[in-house]
Order: C-alpha cells, then structure tokens, then sequence
C-alpha cells in the first residue's frame, strides 16, 4: 500500500457502498506497506491482526484507513470476490523504476497463497471486470507477474512503436497516447 494522489480513485472508482471489510484482513498480511507512518514487508502479517480484524481499529495508521482494495471499488467485481473469500486481491501497484510502460503504474491481480481463483472461475471473472479501462493489468502470484491487459500483440505493438494493423489502430494509438507520458515506451 503506497499512496499517489488519489490515483486509487481515478483509476479504480470511488470506495462502493455496500461492500464493507468484515473480518477480511488480506491487505493486512498480502501487501507492503510503505509509508512514513507504518511500515511493513509484503506477505507478513502485519503486528496488529487479531482474530479477523485490526487490533488496533481506532488507532490504526492513516494509510489503514484511506487506503482500499479493487474490491471495495469496482463494482463489476463480483460480490463474491472480497479477497479471504475468493484468493484474489486487486491493487494498484507503482514501480519506481520500471522497465516499460505497462509497469509503472496497473493493476494487479494477485492470487493469494492457496487460492483456488483459476479453477472455480472467479479470477476470470475478476479480470473481466478490470481489463476494461486504458490501465495495464498484471496477474501475479507474489513471485511472477503476466501482463493480461493490454493483449500481448496489443503490448507489443505498443512498445516497438511499429504500425498497427487496422483492426487494432485506435486501441495501440489510445495507449501510446496514454502512456507516451513516460518518454520511450519500450
Ligand atoms: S483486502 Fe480489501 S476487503 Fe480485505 S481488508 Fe483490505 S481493503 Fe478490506
Ligand atoms: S494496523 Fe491494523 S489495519 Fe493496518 S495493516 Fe495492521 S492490522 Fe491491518
């Protein structure tokens, strides 16, 4: 968890009503959390979860408290998709040095340890609802990453800057136009 702006907002939608927490901890455990506050490495627990909530709730770090998973924002996310029920965790993810455009800023889809996401359908679904805006998508498992949004020959066309087939000119135009912010796009 890192904040940029509200790039949360602007890229995932605003926090949804009707889609509370509960006892999910997932973000508490699955991710870094790397602000002046409060630290803590990806994949440990964080100190204060207890029993399926924050020990420290009333208290808890500004970043805690602002700071929202895919889930919480994407209404076409199926209901049943809170992270400690499906195995996926959806963020946004920044890469301070990143080695192409699709990096620096997305979104990642992350499977978390054991979940059964491919299988029973439900990372389909969660990707279906987010691979639908001019943001890159990443799969990942906590140790390797995919790109899955955009398409490979899509990214690739993208980044060698060689022209697009008519079927595809205005989606490679609408990301490079996008992400030409970053200078070289390869
Ligand atoms: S992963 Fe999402 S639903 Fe779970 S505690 Fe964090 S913000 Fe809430
Ligand atoms: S302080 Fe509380 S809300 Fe924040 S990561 Fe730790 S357990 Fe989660």
């Amino acid at each position: 968890m890192e904040r940029a702006a509200d790039l949360e907002t602007d890229l995932l939608g605003p926090v949804l009503p009707g889609r509370e927490c509960g006892d999910c901890t997932a973000c508490c455990s699955v991710l870094t959390v790397d602000t002046p506050e409060f630290s803590k490495p990806a994949g440990v627990a964080c100190v204060h979860v207890r029993g399926g909530g924050c020990a420290i709730h009333a208290v808890r770090p500004t970043i805690c408290r602002t700071w929202f998973c895919g889930w919480r924002r994407v209404a076409a996310m199926p209901d049943a998709a809170r992270p400690d029920r499906s195995g996926v965790l959806v963020s946004l993810n920044f890469v301070r040095s990143p080695q192409n455009c699709f990096e620096g800023v997305s979104i990642n889809v992350r499977l978390m340890p054991g979940s059964d996401a491919i299988a029973s359908g439900m990372a389909a679904a969660v990707l279906d609802a987010v691979c639908d805006r001019l943001v890159p998508v990443w799969v990942s498992d906590g140790t390797r990453k995919m790109l899955m949004h955009p398409d490979a020959q899509v990214a690739a066309l993208v980044l060698s800057g060689e022209p697009a087939p008519a079927a595809l000119r205005a989606e490679v135009a609408a990301w490079r136009e996008r992400y030409g912010m970053f200078g070289s796009l390869a």
